[in-house]
Order: C-alpha cells, then structure tokens, then sequence
C-alpha cells in the first residue's frame, strides 16, 4: 500500500494528527510505502512583485527570508525522513492538487493525509455565532484549555522499501535557484536556521536556559538583538513549529519555575495568534477588505513615490528607516517596529494599509497571511482595536515611541 502524506506548509512532523493516522495505517499493513510532498504555490520570484493590484488572499507572495527558512527546513525533513528510507518528494509552482495528480500518474496512492495548520484549539474555542471582535473579549470568553500536542512519533520502527521516482522530484531548490542572493546579516535579531530542531532549541534555550521567558514582560518591547523576544514566530509561520507545543512548553516550564508575568504574557501573545486565526474564520473576505470586519470607510491616498520611499528608507523619519532597514537586511523585526512603520504608513503617509501588508507579506522571515493583514487592519483602525470603533484610530506619536524605546538613539545607529 502506497501512503502519501501531505506537508501541506507544515515543515515538522511533531504534532500531526495526520501522521498518527497515516503511521497507524502503515501498522495494519506491513508491506505499506510512506511518501512525504511538498507543494509550493506561493510566487517566489527575485522580481518586486506588484505591491499596488487588488488583493487575493489566497495567493501568497514570498520573499527571500522566508524562503530561506523553507529551504532549510525542508532539508532538515528531507535527512530525517531518508534515515528510515522515507523519499520527500517536492513541487515547486504547482497545488497540492496538481502535484496529486502528477504523482498518481507515475505511482498508485492508495492513501493520502494532508497535515493541518496549527492552532491551540482544534475547534471553535467560542461559538462561532457568538464570535467576538475584540482580543479581550475573545481572551475572557474562553472556557476550554488550549488542546495537548500530540507526541513526535517514533519512526524508525518503519521498514519502508524504495520508491523510484523521477529525480527532480528529490530536489530540494537552492535560494540562488530563486534567483535570491544575500548573506547573513550578523545584527540580525534572527540569526537561527528555520528546522523543526532549531525551532525546538529556541524553545530550550529562552524558556528553560536563561532567563528570556522568566524576564519577557519587561524585555518584549526591545529592538535590539535575540533575546527580548522569544523568535518563535518564524517557526510557526513555516509550520516547523507547533503551537500547541510551544503552549505546553510553558505549562512545563511553569510547573518547574512556576508561573511568573513572563510566562503569563506569552501566553497571552501566543492567544493573540489564536485569536486572528479565528478571526479570520469567522470575518473570511472582509478580514482582509481594505474597510476591515468594521466595514469602515478608509480614506487613503495612492501615491507610489512615498510607499517607495518609505520600503527604501528614505522617509527622513529615523526610526521607520531604520526598521525598514532592518525588514529589507533581515526579515524580522520587534512588535513594537511594526506597530511603528505601520502607523506611520497609514496615519502619516495616508497610503492605503493593504500596500504595506503586502509589502510585509514579501519582506518578512515570518510573513503570515493571517497574522500580517489582521495586525495592519488592527493599526488601520478598521480591524479589532476596540479604540478605533466609532472613533479616531490609534495613532503612535514616533517622537515620543523613540524617546521612550531609543532614547539613547542605539538602535537607530545600529541600522544607519
Ligand atoms: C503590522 C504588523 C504585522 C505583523 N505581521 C506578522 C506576521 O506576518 N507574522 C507573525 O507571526 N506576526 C506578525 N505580527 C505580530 C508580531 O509582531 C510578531 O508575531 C512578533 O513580533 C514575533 O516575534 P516573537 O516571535 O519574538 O514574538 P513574542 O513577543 O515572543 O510573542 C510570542 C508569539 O506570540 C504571537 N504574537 C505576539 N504578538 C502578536 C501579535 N501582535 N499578533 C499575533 N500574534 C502575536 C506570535 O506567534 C509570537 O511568536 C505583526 C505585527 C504587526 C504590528
């Protein structure tokens, strides 16, 4: 029996209920062939991509960080999965559905699993009906416990036997394949590799090996350097981690440390997450409309030479250059840059917000189509900040946000 099974953007195969299953199956049947795919669909080209034209949710632009992060974590799939004689067959440009098809014409599938995006709850934490649009009100509705990972499984109890297949199915892209070339920027306040292992590291060495997660109320507004925030979102963006796991790795690191204001608030962060993936659900297209789930007028105006100014950091407004800097070098930067370039972007600029989410959804190492649009239409004023409804929205004075998170102008001449 041939089984293939699905990444389907989760680049782990810790807590995959599908894999269960799959595994099981292959019990039942001892002469079972396990295949791994990867499909990629999202446009990855080195050309700018057009960040002006309407936009399609469902079709993702990636740029050269995240890419990177795949790539690597692929190639990490790829070695633990071909220590048990399991091939990764990957797709490049093509749906899941197309790469099915191709496969089916070279070799019977008799089984297929597709692995599912990770939440904390695997259904509606409140009704659907019921579903609020703010964060405090989701966050005080909530009865139900996050659900528990699923162990990582034990796969070298396998016998797999050898599949043929042709070669370029076996190819993992390089980035230069992309046409993408860059090196490591050494400021970079993600310096890690984007595999499950170092997903897993992360977690070890800011939760349990310093005192990153015990001092993170305090530290979680820095810009400067890996540990004032914990750099998960990568991980989860990629699906190398899950975030049930990264949930109960607090939990465990609660019940030796106990609970302290570091746990409790990334908990709290890691519910913000939750709470725009339902959000999504819920609102569907108008999560991503230019007038937001507040169907609210958004008076913008579209000039092109100032949204180039601001991704080339030639604004003149030191700290939005200096974290678009650090965007363009790196792909990542702090909540508090984001929240910063953004509501410049909008209040400021007054271009139209879906310009920069785009922009965003091309720039960073941790570009999340969900996390990215609910956050900027959040900002815009016409997404879930209980401030903006019926009122002004929240506007950052970026004066007083350097003077009260540079005040000594570090991080500005860092990224000069
Ligand atoms: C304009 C804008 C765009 C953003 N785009 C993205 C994006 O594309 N992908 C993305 O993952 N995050 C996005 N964020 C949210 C947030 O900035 C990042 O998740 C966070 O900075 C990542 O760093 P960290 O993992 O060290 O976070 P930590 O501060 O350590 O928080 C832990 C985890 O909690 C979650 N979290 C924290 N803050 C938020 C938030 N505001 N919204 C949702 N989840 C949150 C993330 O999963 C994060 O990894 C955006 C924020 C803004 C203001």
């Amino acid at each position: 029996m041939n089984i293939l099974i699905s990444l389907n953007h989760q680049l782990r195969i810790d807590d995959q209920p599908a894999l269960q299953e799959a595994l099981a199956l292959a019990k039942r049947h001892p002469d079972s062939r396990l295949m791994f795919l990867y499909s990629e669909l999202a446009s990855t080209s080195p050309q700018t991509p057009d960040f002006f034209s309407p936009l399609h949710p469902r079709s993702r632009i990636r740029g050269p960080h995240q890419t990177r992060i795949v790539l690597q974590a692929l190639q990490e799939l790829k070695s633990k999965l071909a220590a048990v004689g399991i091939p990764l067959f990957c797709f490049w440009n093509h749906s899941e559905e197309e790469a099915l098809d191709l496969i089916r014409k070279h070799l019977p599938v008799d089984a297929y699993f597709s692995f599912e995006a990770s939440r904390l709850f695997s259904n509606w934490p409140i009704p659907e009906a019921q579903f609020p649009r703010t964060f405090t009100d989701f966050r005080k509705g909530l009865s139900l416990a996050p659900d528990e990972p699923i162990p990582e499984p034990v796969l070298d109890s396998l016998k797999p036997s050898p599949i043929t297949a042709p070669d370029e199915w076996f190819k993992i892209k390089s980035l230069s394949d992309f046409g993408f070339h860059f090196s490591a920027d050494p400021r970079s306040s993600f310096p890690f590799q984007g595999d499950e292992m170092s997903a897993r590291s992360r977690i070890d060495s800011y939760f349990f090996n310093s005192e990153g997660l015990k001092n993170y109320k305090t530290t979680r507004n820095g810009m400067i350097g890996t540990e004032y925030s914990s750099k998960l979102s990568p991980f989860l963006a990629i699906g190398s981690l899950s975030v049930r796991r990264a949930w109960s790795e607090v939990l465990r690191y609660e019940s030796i440390q106990g609970a302290n204001p570091g746990s409790e608030w990334m908990k709290f962060e890691l519910l913000w997450r939750e709470f725009f993936l339902w959000s999504e659900q819920k609102f569907q297209d108008r999560f991503y409309a230019l007038q937001g789930i507040q169907n609210r007028t958004y008076s913008y105006q579209e000039s092109q030479e100032r949204f180039i100014s601001w991704t080339r950091t030639e604004t003149g407004q030191p700290l939005v250059d200096a974290n678009i800097r650090e965007l363009n070098a790196t792909g990542f930067i702090s909540n508090r840059g984001r929240q910063n370039v953004a509501s410049y972007f909008v209040h400021e600029l007054k271009l139209p917000w879906h310009w920069g989410a785009r922009y965003f959804e091309w720039m960073l190492i941790d570009s999340s189509m969900t996390q990215n649009y609910g956050n900027w239409a959040y900002l815009a004023g016409v997404g879930s900040d209980p401030r903006s409804f019926g009122s002004a929205p929240r506007y950052f004075n970026l004066e007083k946000q350097s003077q009260d998170y540079d005040p000594e102008g570090t991080y500005q001449k860092l990224w000069l």
